[in-house]
């Protein structure tokens, strides 16, 4: 069997849209499952639409979804592949000898200074792995514009040429595409070139049915890596965009993902963006995820939002981060779930304050204090602080939350946050005891 090429052929004139990268994804995971090769191809042909940066942002974002490119340029500026160049603008030769080509055997003729392909006129075929077998009727179909007047070629025939130069097997792209189709198979046919397969995949709409467009939100994938969201988690969403493993479960290792995906699986109708479900899968990764693998995003988005000084307690910080983690969804979340840690002149939360410490409140947390202040710190972790707490809650007749609710407030200046016991463990037995006393004397009157 003639082994699988696959290519994604972006048109850099803008972000790197959803659409775009949930293209690319579906090609990589049908290279992947198959053992094929995954090209990058540059369309920019547009000089006017296209610029260098866009190309870059492309780039960065396959890299941060984990996409390699076997053939095309890389991250890094270096180019992988002899099928090359894999740049549009660099292969203007060519299509000048594909388009001569075409000329010399009368299947191409000169009208006003462009150049047009005579269209047969007879029904074609145009078979598609995902949208189904279509006949075209070309009856009344006109000449295509191969080269316009300028001698820049047209979108049509590059595409179909470097289809042909690149041995492409397989076309998997969005569905804007299909209507092209048969125009890009009768030039094929006209260069005697065997046709690749076609895969077509449904558009992504928004959850009120209308295309997405770039100024929809979540359509940027630069966007996603700035508000923390995990690489693997917009791509194991992506995966879902079109595709299931047909058994409800929608957190799925890349792993399963290639072994399972196939073409003809992928969904005939629209698939619908929605980023409650993107949000709920990142918090599951987030969960999952080690503490190695999120110290850099953490680190990274907590100095960008000046909570984090320069210099930290890896130790300290990596203990916070691991029972913040369990809350969040989002980095995104994370100065306002974290500043605490890091500062003592932290804010109250008017509303909590008000609710938490009554006289009654803060004469709790004066007795919780009393008590602590007899735990040493080898005490000090969060199943002896349990027992603790309730042991001094069944000595007052209180409810535990009677002091739990006041010592989370006196110790983060928050009414919710990580589980109180290892929240205490983690900030340690001499800022707890230091924050209680700053608590009560601000608070008291
Ligand atoms: N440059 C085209 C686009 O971005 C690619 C079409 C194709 O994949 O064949 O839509």
């Amino acid at each position: 069997m003639e082994s699988v090429r696959v290519r994604f052929a972006p048109s850099p004139t803008g972000m790197f849209h959803i659409g775009s990268a949930r293209t690319a994804l579906f090609n990589w995971l049908y290279a992947r499952h198959t053992g094929g090769a995954f090209i990058l191809r540059i369309e920019d042909t547009d000089a006017a639409r296209n610029k260098p940066e866009y190309v870059d942002v492309i780039l960065q974002g396959l890299k941060w979804l984990g996409m390699d490119a076997d053939e095309g340029p890389q991250p890094d500026g270096s180019i992988k592949g002899d099928k090359g160049p894999y740049f549009q603008s660099q292969r203007g030769e060519i299509y000048k000898k594909y388009v001569d080509r075409l000329l010399a055997e009368g299947k191409a003729y000169e009208s006003d200074g462009a150049i047009r392909f005579r269209v047969p006129k007879t029904p074609i075929d145009v078979p598609d792995l995902i949208c189904g077998d279509r006949q075209i009727d070309r009856a009344n179909e006109p000449d295509l514009v191969i080269q316009r007047k300028d001698g820049s070629p047209v979108f049509h025939l590059v595409n179909v040429v470097d289809d042909i130069e690149m041995n492409v097997t397989h076309v998997i792209r969005g569905e804007d595409h299909l209507s092209n189709t048969h125009k890009h198979l009768a030039l094929i046919e006209a260069f005697g070139a065997k046709a690749p397969h076609y895969a077509h995949i449904p558009l992504i709409l928004n959850p009120n049915g209308s295309k997405m467009s770039k100024r929809d939100v979540g359509a940027s994938i630069a966007d996603y890596k700035e508000q923390g969201y995990l690489h693997e988690a917009v791509r194991n969403y992506l995966c879902l965009l079109g595709w299931s493993p047909k058994d409800n479960r929608e957190v799925l290792p890349i792993e399963e993902v290639i072994a399972k995906f196939d073409l003809p699986q992928v969904n005939r109708s629209n698939a619908h963006f929605d980023l409650n479900k993107l949000f709920w899968i990142n918090g599951e990764y987030f969960r999952a995820a080690s503490i190695e693998a999120l110290e850099p995003l953490a680190v990274e988005i907590l100095q960008k939002g000046g909570v984090l000084p320069e210099s930290y307690d890896p130790a300290y910080f990596r203990a916070a981060l691991s029972i913040v983690k369990e809350k969040i969804k989002l980095g995104r979340e994370l100065p306002e779930w974290m500043g605490y840690f890091f500062r003592e002149d932290f804010e109250f939360e008017e509303a909590a304050v008000k609710k938490v410490f009554t006289p009654e409140g803060l004469g709790h947390l004066a007795q919780l204090r009393v008590r602590l202040a007899t735990l040493d710190a080898t005490k000090f972790n969060a199943a002896d602080l349990e027992a603790e707490f309730k042991a001094l809650a069944a000595a007052i007749g209180q409810k535990v939350g009677a002091l739990i609710h006041p010592a989370r407030l006196a110790v983060s200046g928050r009414s919710v946050g990580p589980s109180l016991y290892h929240l205490l463990e983690v900030l340690g037995r001499e800022r707890v005891l230091a924050r209680i006393d700053r608590a009560e004397q601000k608070f008291s009157k």
